[in-house]
This record gives structure tokens, C-alpha cells and sequence, in this order.
């Protein structure tokens, strides 16, 4: 069965239509990147896909319908990164990192070595070393996206829903961390959907994309075939070159 299948999907909020009709097919350990202008409806899309909005009927995760998912099973098969994670208050790196291991550790706070030992991992492998003990609210924008995708891979899933992970990151950091999601998927068969916001190195980590506009796939297709000058003029308004051919 496909990692994600989405049939169909409308999802109304506030009396509006947001999403209208999606269709969204993505195969284990494929990479997906949805794009499109601002309030197209990429955010709804992925929480729709990531259990936080309800779509009965809409959504299958490996094959059973996502309603039918247990809530702790769904814990360990999805990541999830939001656009804007809530950082709470007075808590360290580490302890925010492990957050991701809770669906494997029964009490809080009783984490295993191999609980810590995923958590320093993922932190290495996100240059924050050494960052562990400082408290979240302190890190800069960049460090703090690092540690979100950090609580996320440390989680251990297999389908990852990474909604504009590099959004605060330099150009550097950036193809690191997309560097090192793509490693993943390919050492552990990871699934990723993501959302992507800039379009200048989104294509090169993507199998397919899909374009979103006014709540409705407009493209799909190889990145070459969806990140087109004519797209971006008519979808984005956009007169720059992006890209990639
Ligand atoms: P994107 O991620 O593509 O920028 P979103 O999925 O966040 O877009 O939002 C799509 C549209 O849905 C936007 O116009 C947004 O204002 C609207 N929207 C999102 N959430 C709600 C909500 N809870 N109530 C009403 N409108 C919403
Ligand atoms: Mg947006
Ligand atoms: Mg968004």
C-alpha cells in the first residue's frame, strides 16, 4: 500500500472551502514536496494528512484509513513538524528532543539509553552539538528549526510531514538538513512529505511536487515539469528565473 493516500479531500474552515478535491498519492519512500502561494493550502493539507484535522474517509496511512489508526500507533509511524512549532516554556533542548521519543517511553522523564542515545544522535547530525542544555526559548530561529526537525527524526517514523522545515535556515543549513532527511530516507525507507518555500534547491530534493493553488492541485508531476517559468508566473505571479531544468 502507498505510504499516503488522500482521495478526494475537501476540508471547509471558518464556512470557506480550503481544500477542494485533492487527490495525493505518495509511495513508500518516496519524497513529495507541496508548493504553491501563500494560503494555498499547503499547512491544511499536511495536518489534514497528519491526523490534526479530521477527514473521514479521505486519508489512508499504509493502507488503513487514517480514522482507524490508534492514536499511539499513529505516534510512532508519523512525524510531524508544523510551520510554527509552540516552544514551551523553560524547556531544554534535549528535553524537547526527546518529546519524540514519548511514544516509546511509558512514564516521562524515564527514558532510556536508547532514548538519549537518539536524541544526542539527532542532534549531532544537526550541528547542535553542545546545544542540549540550553533552553529553547534562548536559540536563534535557525537553531530552533534544527531542534523541531531534531524532535521529529528522533521520533523514529516512517513517514515524516515536514511543513516548510528550512524556512528560518541560511542557504548552508538548509542543504544540510535536506541532506540529511534524504540520507535517512534512504538508509531507514523514510516517506517524506514536505512543504517547501523556497523553490531555489526545493527541487532538488523532491521525486515529485505538487503545486497547490487556491486549495487545489493544479500540477504534479517530476519537479522539472511542476517548477516551470510558466507556473510560477501564473501561480506565484512571479516574473523571476527560478530554477532547474
Ligand atoms: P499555506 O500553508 O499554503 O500558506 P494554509 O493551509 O495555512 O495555507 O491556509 C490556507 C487558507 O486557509 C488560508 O487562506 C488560511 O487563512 C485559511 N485557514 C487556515 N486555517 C483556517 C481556520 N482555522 N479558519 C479559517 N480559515 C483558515
Ligand atoms: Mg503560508
Ligand atoms: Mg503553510
Amino acid at each position: 500500500a502507498p505510504a499516503v493516500e488522500v482521495r478526494d479531500l475537501h476540508v471547509r474552515l471558518g464556512g470557506a472551502p480550503i481544500l477542494t478535491g485533492v487527490d495525493l498519492t505518495v509511495a513508500a519512500g518516496e519524497w513529495v514536496t507541496v508548493i504553491g502561494p501563500n494560503g494555498a493550502g499547503k499547512s491544511t493539507l499536511l495536518r489534514a494528512v497528519g491526523g490534526l484535522l479530521a477527514a473521514p474517509g479521505a486519508i489512508s496511512l499504509f493502507g488503513t484509513p487514517s480514522e482507524a489508526l490508534p492514536r499511539r500507533h499513529r505516534a510512532r509511524i508519523v512525524a510531524t513538524v508544523a510551520q510554527s512549532p509552540v516552544v514551551p516554556a523553560g524547556m531544554s533542548v534535549l528535553d524537547y528532543v526527546l518529546l519524540g521519543r514519548t511514544p516509546y517511553i511509558p512514564p516521562l522523564g524515564r527514558e532510556s539509553a536508547a532514548d538519549l542515545a537518539a536524541a544526542h544522535d539527532v542532534l549531532g547530525r544537526l550541528d547542535l552539538t553542545g546545544f542540549h542544555a540550553r533552553e529553547l526559548a534562548t536559540l536563534s530561529g535557525g537553531e530552533r528549526q534544527r531542534v523541531f526537525l531534531a524532535r521529529a527524526l528522533a521520533q523514529g517514523a516512517t513517514l515524516l510531514l515536514l511543513d516548510e522545515p528550512t524556512s528560518a535556515l541560511d542557504i548552508g543549513h538548509q542543504q544540510e538538513v535536506l541532506e540529511l532527511v534524504d540520507q535517512l530516507r534512504r538508509e531507514n525507507g523514510l516517506t517524506v512529505v514536505a512543504t517547501m518555500h523556497d523553490l531555489s534547491i526545493a527541487g532538488e530534493y523532491a521525486d515529485r511536487m505538487v503545486l497547490l493553488s487556491e486549495g487545489r492541485v493544479v500540477a504534479a508531476g517530476p519537479p522539472r515539469e511542476v517548477l516551470t517559468e510558466d507556473h510560477l508566473a501564473r501561480y506565484y505571479r512571479a516574473t523571476v528565473k527560478v530554477l532547474n531544468g
